[in-house]
């Protein structure tokens, strides 16, 4: 299972089924209530709330605390092994919707990806569907950046992952900028590219000391998942929070036209190169600071 497969990093729709005793998770700023939606297979149960403790954490490190105060989360039955689809909704109550196959590993959860996913989605409040790609590329950026803040995926894994995926995200022939041009590519990847973009200009912008991290954090205290907005009051905001107009400018010139980027440009400059189907980091490139920055734990 990669990300770059459509069929996972949709959100796949999951079929709901009766209630069944939730375990409650307490994390800092919230609670998970974990339900098994099929009592009499799947996977070990232990490893199954370990994992979501640990998903949780991930989150809780990149935000500082969890997004909202209650979530539901329920774990549907699937076939073979590994995660296989997610999906989150706040309209009447945060939940989480996440298939876990039967034969599942420990080690397939260590690697699995999906489930903070769906986690950081409620981080953001929900905004109208033209604008699912910027919901859809903070999941996908934020996710693994959160991994390894708290120390959960190697600094390799982050930019590999980057590198490997953010081509996905660049505009094709007859593009229309990403509120216009709902593909696949331009809805996850074209939306985490806009993320990325916007970290590394915040940080030129306030010499490093400042990102993404903390407009996002601006941005959810003023309102999780369970708010409905407009996106350019929230751009605002995440703006004000760094003191730049990174977020809105940034916005301007992707939300109605191409806007390619040269992303060969921009790792060199961040000093990730690709050796031998494994990344390396080359410390004195120009941005190399801002590459160590935005992995970096917060307070
Ligand atoms: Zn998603």
């Amino acid at each position: 299972m990669t990300r770059l497969q459509p069929a996972v990093a949709l959100c796949a729709l999951l079929v709901a089924t009766s209630a069944a005793a939730a375990t409650r998770i307490a994390i800092p700023g919230g609670e998970i209530n974990v339900e098994f939606a099929d009592e009499s297979a799947g996977p070990d149960r232990a490893m199954v709330l370990a994992w979501v403790k640990t998903s949780a954490e991930a989150v809780v490190t990149y935000y500082g605390h969890f997004p909202v105060r209650s979530v539901d989360l329920r774990i549907m039955p699937g076939s073979g092994s590994g995660v296989s689809g997610g999906r989150t909704w706040a309209h009447r109550g945060a939940e989480i919707r996440i298939r876990v196959g039967k034969s599942t590993s420990e080690s397939d959860l260590k690697n699995d990806w999906v489930l903070v996913h769906e986690m950081t989605h409620l981080a953001f409040p929900s905004l109208g569907d033209e604008h699912d790609w910027l919901e859809e590329g903070l999941a996908t950026y934020v996710e693994s950046i959160a991994r390894a803040q708290a120390g959960q995926l190697s600094l390799e894994r982050v930019w590999d992952g980057f590198v490997d995926g953010m081509p996905n995200g660049l505009p094709q022939a007859g593009d229309r900028g990403l509120d216009r041009t709902h593909t696949w590519g331009r809805t996850y990847w074209g939306g985490a590219l806009f993320c990325l973009l916007a970290d590394l200009e915040i940080r030129r912008r306030t010499d490093n000391r400042l990102g993404l991290q903390e407009a996002l954090r601006a941005i959810l205290a003023a309102g999780s998942m369970e708010t409905n907005s407009e996106l350019a009051p929230l751009l605002a905001i995440g703006d004000r929070a760094v003191g730049v107009p990174v977020l809105s400018e940034l916005y301007g010139r992707m939300k109605d036209t191409p806007a390619p980027t040269d992303l060969a440009a921009l790792w060199q400059r961040l000093g990730i190169e690709r050796a031998g189907g494994n990344v390396r980091f080359v410390e004195d490139a120009p941005e190399a600071a801002i590459r160590r920055a935005i992995t970096m734990r917060r307070n």
